[in-house]
């Protein structure tokens, strides 16, 4: 086998579910919140992405104008009446009908998106962490999905190793990245892009996102 069938045969272990996970983190990595960064994308019935989006102000509301906090006890200064989710961002972003789309999406769509994501006929929600499983907001869009049949599954990889277990080259890799001192303890690291497509220029291509 030569060097470009044996290339090919590992692309084909990324699968779709894979793809589309990794992309959500590459697009949270663009979200300018300091404590939880979300990624989303839509993707239609023949495997395309037709929208993306992380949480962000929204346009024309810049970061210098509007809070990025919430502890505040005046509410108009936190950032909960003016941030715009992942999954709203996404599907105002998407470029075609949303009938029997999927999204996929790093954290569990509160209530709001859950009615975004019913309202445009969406039917199928993928979802990589549920940390607020014990707020009302969540507790609400699960039973709304529920009732409008949106299947909704928790994407588990083995390509995620449990924060604490990344090897000190990964620390340093990151540290390099981000221009920080390196992840700790509430970071996963996720390489599935580079390490299971075994491109060449993507072997040190890994994405890193809160646990
Ligand atoms: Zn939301």
């Amino acid at each position: 086998m030569d060097d470009l069938s044996a290339r090919m045969d590992a692309i084909s272990l990324l699968d779709t579910h894979e793809f589309f996970m990794s992309f959500c983190l590459l697009a949270a990595q663009r979200s300018k919140d300091p404590i939880t960064q979300v990624g989303a994308c839509v993707v239609d019935r023949q495997g395309n992405l037709i929208g993306s989006g992380y949480n962000g102000m929204p346009r024309g509301c810049h970061d210098d104008e509007f809070p990025w906090g919430k502890g505040s006890t005046n509410t108009l200064e936190n950032k909960h009446l003016y941030v715009c989710h992942a999954e709203l961002n996404a599907i105002a972003n998407a470029t075609g009908t949303m009938d029997g789309c999927t999204i996929y999406v790093t954290l569990f769509p509160c209530n709001e998106c859950a009615k975004l994501i019913i309202q445009n006929g969406i039917t199928e929600v993928v979802y990589l962490t549920d940390k607020h499983a014990a707020k009302p907001a969540t507790k609400a869009s699960k039973l709304m999905l529920d009732s409008a049949r949106v299947k909704y599954w928790h994407f588990g990889s083995a390509t995620l190793p449990a924060s604490g277990t990344l090897p000190e080259c990964t620390r340093t890799r990151h540290a390099r990245i981000q221009g920080m001192a390196g992840p700790g303890a509430g970071w996963r690291a996720c390489e599935v892009l580079g390490k299971r497509m075994g491109l060449p220029g993507m072997q040190t291509f890994q994405i890193f996102t809160r646990t």
